[in-house]
């Protein structure tokens, strides 16, 4: 028998559960269909064992710190399993939330199987049909594997982020091709757990999103920790050795030999086995076309999260899930990107970003007025023996702020007082009266503001003023 729904959500990755959970408050009868595991890319393969991963390998650099300085005497051993077995217990505690029970519990109904649509109205899997009124597409994406650039891949072993977290052993020497934020993350990780790594990019400069001093920053720091930067030069081929081994050929003709490789250039929809072309939605390119709410060329059929946008982070899959069930269930249309928007890169420093998301490419070439604070200004993280890094405000002409930087121990915490500020059009005279904690990271942000203000007044008329006045009244006084 045909069931029949409100809402059918393709996908239970953070895009599917965000959608489900809101399309259910507002009553709807809703199905999730999902065909691997409840959770997606954010519980199993992506931030979830990352950052588990990347907090194990940051207690490693904080032991071996102590080491250093001369605090602990210690000989100590890397576990490598015992560090898998704190990311499975992360990501299965997190999955306890996400089970197909306890969404059912919430009033989702959960489908486990591989959807795809037979209509612009149905959708079939495993040979059961289902029928909906709207539609949200969530599949998500898979890692890009470059074969068209690189000959070989094909006839060597190699990692992508959905098989990394689950090796049996520390790789002895990991090279990583792709030196986005994945890239960065992982190379620093298994650094600092004991594998040998060369990080391998054909741009010039590591994290391409970012403006290029705050590249230059972590490449500093990754390089002082033993990372090897292979930047600015692509590669053509690969192939394996008698030893086992991989090698990989650069157009510069440079020869590069490690012990596993991981594949991190960048990910692509997974739409392919959804049978789009059965529902009439229009696809170009690989991509699905869309409009500005989310909806696609089908107008009942909506896409959301790293399926359709470019910035493939659970922050946005979460944003664009919520207004995706907004534009489907409730009259008039919100837009599918946020104003203002921030992500962050997990290395350590982290770094982070926030600015007015129409403006991103203009600050990423340096068009805005840029003001400065390096991290050795910041009490704090002198104290914490911290002091790579900066803060990084850009503003408009007149002050406004229009975008940050941080590289910064916390700088994934910091850099939301920006995103507030834009959004409420705070200025940053009011950052620098906002009296903040003291010895705080955050109080960096203050300090800035302060020396922009500082800077503002002094550098005017009113400053001279102001020094005037204060010349008359000591005169008196
Ligand atoms: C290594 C790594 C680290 C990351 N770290 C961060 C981070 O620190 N911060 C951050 O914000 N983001 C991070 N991300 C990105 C984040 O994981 C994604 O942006 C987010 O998971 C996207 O959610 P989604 O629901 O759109 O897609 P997904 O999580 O991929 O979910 C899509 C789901 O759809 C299912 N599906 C696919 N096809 C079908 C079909 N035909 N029928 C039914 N179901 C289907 C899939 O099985 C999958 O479960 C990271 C990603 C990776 C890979």
């Amino acid at each position: 028998m045909l069931s029949k729904y409100d809402i059918i959500i393709l996908g239970g990755g953070t895009t599917g559960l965000v959608a489900s959970k809101y399309a259910v408050l507002l009553g709807a009868k809703t199905l999730v269909i999902e065909a691997d595991r409840i959770g997606g890319d954010c519980t199993w393969t992506g931030c979830v064992p990352s950052k588990s991963l990347v907090f194990a390998s940051s207690l490693i650099k904080k032991t071996s710190e102590a080491v250093d300085l001369g605090f602990i005497d210690a000989d100590y051993k890397v576990k490598f399993s015992a560090v898998k077995d704190y990311i499975n217990k992360t990501v299965n505690d997190i999955y306890e939330e996400e089970k197909p029970e306890v969404l059912q519990r919430e009033g989702i109904d959960v489908l486990i199987g591989e959807a795809h649509f037979v209509s612009s109205k149905e959708v079939e899997v495993d040979g059961q049909r289902f029928r909906a009124k709207k539609f949200i597409i969530a599949t998500g994406a898979k890692p890009t594997i470059p074969r068209k650039y690189i000959e070989g891949l094909d006839d060597v072993p190699y990692l992508t982020s959905d098989s990394i977290f689950g090796i049996p052993e520390l790789p002895k020497h990991l090279l990583i091709l792709g030196a986005g934020p994945i890239g960065c993350e992982l190379s620093q990780a298994f650094k600092r757990l004991g594998s040998k790594v060369t990080l391998i990019d054909m741009m010039k400069n590591i994290l391409p999103r970012e403006l290029k001093e705050v590249s230059s920053e972590l490449e500093l720091i990754l390089k002082a920790e033993g990372i090897r930067l292979a930047l600015g030069d692509p590669v053509k081929k690969v192939k394996q050795n008698a030893k086992g081994e991989i090698e990989v050929y650069t157009k510069e003709g440079n020869k590069l030999i490690g012990s596993d490789l991981l594949i991190a250039v960048g990910r692509e929809p997974a739409i392919e086995k959804l049978s789009l072309e059965k529902a009439g939605v229009k696809v170009s390119d690989n991509e699905i076309i869309l409009d500005k709410y989310l909806r696609t060329s089908k107008k009942h059929i909506y896409a959301a999260g790293d399926c359709v946008t470019q910035y493939k982070f659970t922050n946005i899959a979460g944003y664009q899930g919520y207004i995706a069930v907004r534009n489907a269930l409730l009259p008039f249309y919100s837009k599918g990107m946020p104003k203002y928007i921030s992500w962050t890169t997990f290395t350590d420093p982290e770094v982070a970003f926030a600015g007015e998301t129409n403006k991103i490419n203009s600050i990423v070439r340096d068009e805005f007025e840029k003001h400065t604070l390096p991290n050795s200004q910041i009490d704090r993280a002198r104290t914490d023996n911290q002091v790579d890094g900066f803060i990084q405000i850009y503003s408009s002409t007149k002050g406004k702020i229009i975008g940050a930087s941080i590289v910064s121990s916390r700088a994934g915490e910091l850099i939301h007082e920006f995103l507030l500020a834009m959004l409420n059009k705070t200025s940053i005279s009011k950052i620098a009266k906002m009296v903040h904690s003291y010895p705080t990271y955050s109080m960096g942000n203050m300090q800035l503001a302060g020396n922009i203000v500082e800077r503002n007044i002094f550098q005017s008329y009113l400053g001279g003023f102001l020094k005037k006045i204060s010349r008359i009244y000591r005169l008196y006084k």
